[in-house]
């Protein structure tokens, strides 16, 4: 086997430590041991890596990591070439201000880490360590999303390296199917080393904190949440938990508000009033208000960071916080909690974003399939151990399906799950829908080899 040289660097397992690091993932789960990591510095050393793996007998698979924060094992691969991004990862606001180019390896950290000092706002992830690629190719639901809509909604280019070494500009005028189809299909298409985004002036201040419900409040808790959505508007949100933690691990309902233009706390103030002074008190509260995204996404890095490793993360969509649905869904996770310690500290996440605007654009603009207003939810299974890993995957797998069918139900559609949050083995019908014909076209003409092969399978069409 010949060697792979690029300019960046090549690891491989008698790297240890190195290599180590270079194939961990968010969750233990999503890791797999690659043959080799490459990190390339230019993107010439990208398209010699694509050289290299077709000249292998056979050819050897290739996987592309941006944060490595997704659930599934895409960004890893077992026996084959990881393509890290982690060193391509620059950030440029644009003179006039109005845009911002990142590389294909920028975590969101990266990105609010320059914006923050220039006052600006782009539609991101409420957590730093989500990569912008992975988020980005599949949707990117964020705090912004109020106001400005999805993260593609705001996507004005892209630079792709594509399976036959091609390097091409992505825009609505320049190859726009491809540029449709990286607007929500996925990481299928080609390698993506720079995204363009929309910038805006900053939001900020944010109002941001937690608020804490005992379970035994959670029918009423439901009752105050319907009201308050009924006057919320796209400057505040919230992402509502339920969870257990040390040292009581009874069940709570957690309550992470983010506000917008919150000058001096004033309208976190009059906006979360219904929570802190209504009919139900919070056992506790901490609210602050910060200055910017960065600080709002180092927020949950406490609790993170003392979480297991060992995640099974799953989503999916809902087309309303209905009381029958949360309520099914807290029972199932009571009890599961309940009964087995080395997963007690699963949660089950729910994301109170105004979704009127994500709806403002039509479905046929970009591939994601969902442009009826919705909200997205997550089930996070945690387990400390491997022997309770596949109660927490099932438990994760359990939850998304209940709430699909249920909501369906309740609603009258079938919204089915999202690539950012899919576990990887949901039937690629069920996430890109009508979709899916017109990604294969898509597929066919930028990678009729199927050389992408790591995410949700969309056969080149053959037609
Ligand atoms: C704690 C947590 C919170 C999250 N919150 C949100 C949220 O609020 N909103 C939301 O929409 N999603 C959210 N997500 C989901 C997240 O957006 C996806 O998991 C996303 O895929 C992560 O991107 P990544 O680059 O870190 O992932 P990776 O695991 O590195 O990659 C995911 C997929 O994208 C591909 N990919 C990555 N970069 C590139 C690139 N430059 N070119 C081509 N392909 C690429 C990979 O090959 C892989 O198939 C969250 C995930 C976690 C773990």
């Amino acid at each position: 086997m010949s060697k792979l040289v690029i300019q960046g660097t090549v690891l491989t397992p008698e790297d240890g430590d190195a290599y180590a690091a270079a194939i961990r993932r968010n969750s233990d789960l999503s890791q797999l041991p690659a043959k080799l990591v490459a990190q390339p510095v230019t993107y010439t050393d990208v398209v010699d890596i694509i050289a290299y793996a077709k000249s292998q007998t056979p050819p050897i698979e290739v996987a592309v990591k941006g944060g490595g924060a997704h659930p599934a094992t895409w960004a890893s691969s077992d026996g084959g070439i990881v393509v890290d991004l982690s060193k391509l990862k620059d950030v440029t606001v644009l003179t006039d201000k109005k845009s911002v180019v990142v590389q294909g390896g920028a975590l969101w950290g990266d990105v609010y880490e320059v914006l923050s000092k220039e006052e600006l706002d782009v539609v991101g992830s409420p957590l730093w360590f989500v990569g912008v690629g992975g988020y980005t190719l599949g949707g990117g639901y964020g705090p912004l999303s109020g106001t400005h809509g999805l993260a593609i909604d705001n996507l004005l280019s892209a630079t792709v390296i594509l399976a036959d070494g091609r390097i091409v500009e992505a825009s609505a005028n320049s190859e726009p199917e491809l540029f449709w189809a990286i607007r929500g299909g996925g990481g299928q298409f080609g390698l993506v080393v720079e995204f363009t985004f929309k910038l805006y002036p900053s939001s900020g201040p944010y109002g941001t904190g937690v608020i804490v419900y005992p379970g035994d409040e959670m029918e009423n808790v439901i009752k105050v949440i319907q009201g308050w959505k009924a006057g919320q508007t796209p400057f505040e949100r919230f992402t509502i938990n339920f969870s257990r933690s040390a040292p009581h691990w009874k069940p709570s309902i957690v309550m992470l508000p983010w506000v917008a233009h919150d000058e001096n706390g004033e309208r976190s103030k009059t906006v979360l009033k219904p929570f802190l002074d209504g009919p139900i008190k919070p056992v506790f509260q901490r609210l602050a208000t910060v200055p910017n995204m960065l600080v709002v996404s180092h927020g949950a890095d406490a609790s993170l960071g003392t979480a297991p490793r060992r995640l099974s993360i799953r989503g999916t969509l809902f087309s309303d916080f209905f009381p029958e649905l949360l309520l099914g869904v807290w029972q199932r996770w009571v009890e599961f909690t309940e009964g087995n310690e080395d997963v007690r500290s699963s949660t089950v996440i729910w994301d109170l974003t105004s979704p009127k605007k994500l709806a403002e654009i039509n479905v046929a603009d970009t591939a994601l399939k969902t442009r009826v207003p919705h909200y997205w939810m997550v089930v996070q299974g945690r387990s400390t151990t491997d022997a309770s890993t596949p109660t927490a995957n099932d438990f994760a797998k359990s939850i998304t399906s209940y709430v699909r069918e249920k909501n369906a139900t309740l609603s009258g559609t079938d919204l089915g799950f999202f690539v950012n949050m899919a576990g990887g083995d949901e039937p690629p019908e069920t996430v890109f829908g009508e979709q899916l014909p017109r990604l294969r076209r898509a597929k066919a003409r930028y990678d009729p080899g199927n050389f992408w092969t790591k995410g949700f399978p969309i056969e080149p069409a053959r037609d």
